[in-house]
This record gives structure tokens, C-alpha cells and sequence, in this order.
């Protein structure tokens, strides 16, 4: 293959819908930007299973390489803040929505969208990190915000997923005691692997419950979002506070301000896609800290490009455990 060309997995407008395949591409195909990347890996997550499936209208333009996450090796810069050889990370800023993306062997990307990996940290095991861990992450730092401290009782939700995996290996590293959510009972022995000390059934959270149920955490990590979120409220304890960051099980919210005026209880959001800079240095440097390349290799599958259009709809069933490495070459 010419130098100049690579390889990525493209999504082009068909009648009615969109088609995804792996095309030859070159730079020119590229959107304009300062930052030429050579992309060593991406990742897969929840909104790339939306995008490749055509759901939630996440693809905004056409042509387009999907891939929220990627990480490599700066190629050629007009910014002064990188230069060729810079090992860098980008994730979110809709970069694989309406920017190409992760999915291919190069991208052209804003320098202010990109953050220098933290030393010793390979693109591989940023990778495994990716949107996923770095909003787990997020997760993690509102909690300690809010004061919820080590040696408490909290609750992560879609334990089993990318985001509750990560936050998982996260809390029970820095010392919480952390009950994993599950809906896939299976995944009991990967979860305590991560550092869970107890498992929750899905189904005793996931219908409409009362407004204040029994006070069982300081804190949680939600990625469901709908009843199952609300009952996470009305469970946690009088000044407990609780990060959503998903919509695994709904976009709604049927809850009530009991917990918030009678507990005191607070509702924190967390968003990776437009958090600043200086959140996702301080966050990527407190990943590279707690987590060894060994923790995420083994809770990482790896897939190629051809295997997404797949992994895209078993991540939209829930059938994906923990996080998916894309080794894009
Ligand atoms: P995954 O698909 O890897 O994980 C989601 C998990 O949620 C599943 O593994 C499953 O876990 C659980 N789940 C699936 N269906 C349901 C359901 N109907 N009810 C309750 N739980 C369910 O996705 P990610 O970890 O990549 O993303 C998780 C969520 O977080 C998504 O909604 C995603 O859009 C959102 N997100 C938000 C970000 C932000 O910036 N705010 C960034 C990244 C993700 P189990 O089998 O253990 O129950």
C-alpha cells in the first residue's frame, strides 16, 4: 500500500440508511486540522455500537470514519504544542460523529482536542482505558468532589460494561467497598476479579420502586439512567451522592426530589465529550497512576476493523464484557 494511503472502516449514506465497510483511504480524505495522527489503536464503546448501527442519529455527516477513542503517535504538527513522535490520546469533542475518527490508521485532528499520554503509558493501554474509563474516571473525581470517601459502601451499575468495569477496578483500588450491579449473574467471578465485594441483581433495581428505600450507599456510579437510576437514589444515604454518566436502561428519569430534599442527596452528571483539557490531563494522569497495563489487558478483548459492524450490535444487547482494545492495522 502507497504511503499515503491507509486503511479505515468508512460509513457512507445509503437509500434509507448507511452502509460500513473497510476502504483504502488517503490524507485527502481527511477533514483539515493542525495534527496529523498515525493511529496505533482505538476502542469500542456504547455510542460506536449506536453510531455503526445507525441508531440515535449519532453519525452527523457522510462520509465519515466513525471511532470515538484513538490513540498514537503524532505524525506531523503545525501546533506547538505537539511534535512528530508525541505519543497523544483523543477522546470525545465528537470526533467520530461528526469528525472522522478512531477507526482508521490515521486521523487529522485539533491540537486542542488531543492530551500527551502520560509517561510509560502505550497506546495500547489507553486504549483499553479509553472513553470508558476515562468517564469512569470523571465518575470517580465527582464523587471525591462531593466528599464521598474511601471505606464507604458504593454501587456501580452496568458493572459488567466498559464504564462499570473501569469504575469498578477504580473504587475498590482506592479503598471503597463497592457493590457491582449486574444484569448477567455469568459475569459474578469477572466482577469480584475487578475488586467488587458484593453483586446486585439487576432486576431488584430495575422497576419502579418506592420514592426512599433503605440507606446502602455513600455514593454510586450510574450508567443505566430510567427506574434504575431513580432507585439508586432512593437507596443512597442521607448526604450520598450519586455520578451519572449513562442510558443503558433509559434516557428517563422517573424519580421524585424526596432524595435530594429529604437526604440530602445529590445528583452529580459527569460528560467526557466537552470536559476541559485540564480535567482530562489531571483525570488521564490519575488513570495511568491506579490502573497497570496488566489490570486493563486483562479486562480487554482486542477486535479488528472487520469485526465492529458485530461488536456493534453485541454491545447495543449488552452481551460486551468489560472493555474492547480496536487494533486499527
Ligand atoms: P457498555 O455496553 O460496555 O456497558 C453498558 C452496561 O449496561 C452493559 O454491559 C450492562 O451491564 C448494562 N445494561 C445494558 N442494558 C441495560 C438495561 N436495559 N438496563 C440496565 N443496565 C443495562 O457501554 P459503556 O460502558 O461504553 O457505556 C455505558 C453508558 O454510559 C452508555 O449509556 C453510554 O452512552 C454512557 N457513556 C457516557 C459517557 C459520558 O460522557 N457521559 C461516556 C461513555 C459512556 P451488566 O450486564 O453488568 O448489567
Amino acid at each position: 500500500m502507497p504511503e499515503s494511503e491507509f486503511r479505515a472502516l468508512v460509513a457512507r449514506q445509503s437509500d434509507g440508511g448507511q452502509t460500513v465497510a473497510v476502504e483504502r483511504l488517503t490524507e485527502a480524505d481527511l477533514p483539515e486540522a493542525d495534527v496529523l495522527v498515525d493511529v496505533e489503536y482505538s476502542s469500542f464503546n456504547y455510542k460506536d455500537g449506536l453510531a455503526l448501527t445507525g441508531k440515535n442519529r449519532i453519525l452527523r455527516n457522510y462520509p465519515i470514519i466513525p471511532g470515538i477513542d484513538l490513540a498514537g503517535v503524532v505524525r506531523s504538527s503545525a501546533s506547538e504544542r505537539f511534535n512528530a513522535g508525541d505519543h497523544v490520546v483523543l477522546t470525545g469533542w465528537s470526533v467520530g460523529e461528526s469528525w472522522s475518527g478512531g477507526f482508521a490508521e490515521r486521523a487529522r485532528l485539533k491540537s486542542e482536542w488531543l492530551v500527551k499520554l502520560p509517561d510509560g503509558v502505550t497506546s495500547r493501554h489507553a486504549m483499553a482505558i479509553g472513553t470508558a474509563g476515562l468517564t469512569a474516571m470523571l465518575c470517580v473525581m465527582a464523587l471525591e468532589k462531593h466528599g464521598v470517601t474511601p471505606g464507604g459502601d458504593v454501587l456501580v451499575t452496568g458493572a459488567a460494561g466498559g464504564v462499570g468495569s473501569v469504575a469498578v477496578r477504580l473504587l475498590s483500588r482506592l479503598g471503597y467497598k463497592v457493590s457491582a450491579l449486574t444484569g448477567r449473574r455469568s459475569e459474578e467471578a469477572f466482577l469480584r476479579s475487578l475488586g467488587a465485594s458484593a453483586i446486585v441483581d439487576r432486576a431488584d433495581y430495575q422497576n419502579p420502586g418506592k420514592p426512599l428505600q433503605a440507606e446502602r450507599w455513600q455514593g454510586a456510579v450510574d450508567t443505566a439512567g430510567g427506574a434504575l437510576l431513580a432507585n439508586v437514589l432512593a437507596s443512597t444515604a442521607y448526604g450520598g451522592a450519586v455520578a451519572a454518566c449513562g442510558l443503558a436502561a433509559g434516557a428517563d428519569l422517573p424519580s421524585s426530589v424526596f432524595p435530594f430534599i429529604l437526604r440530602n442527596v445529590a445528583l452529580l452528571g459527569v460528560d467526557s465529550v466537552q470536559c476541559p483539557i485540564a480535567r482530562r490531563e489531571e483525570a488521564w494522569g490519575r488513570l495511568a497512576a491506579e490502573l497497570t497495563e496488566n489490570d486493563m489487558a486483562d479486562a480487554a478483548a482486542v477486535a479488528g476493523l472487520e469485526d465492529l459492524p458485530a461488536l456493534a450490535e453485541a454491545i447495543l444487547a449488552g452481551q460486551v464484557r468489560g472493555r474492547t482494545i480496536v487494533d486499527v492495522r
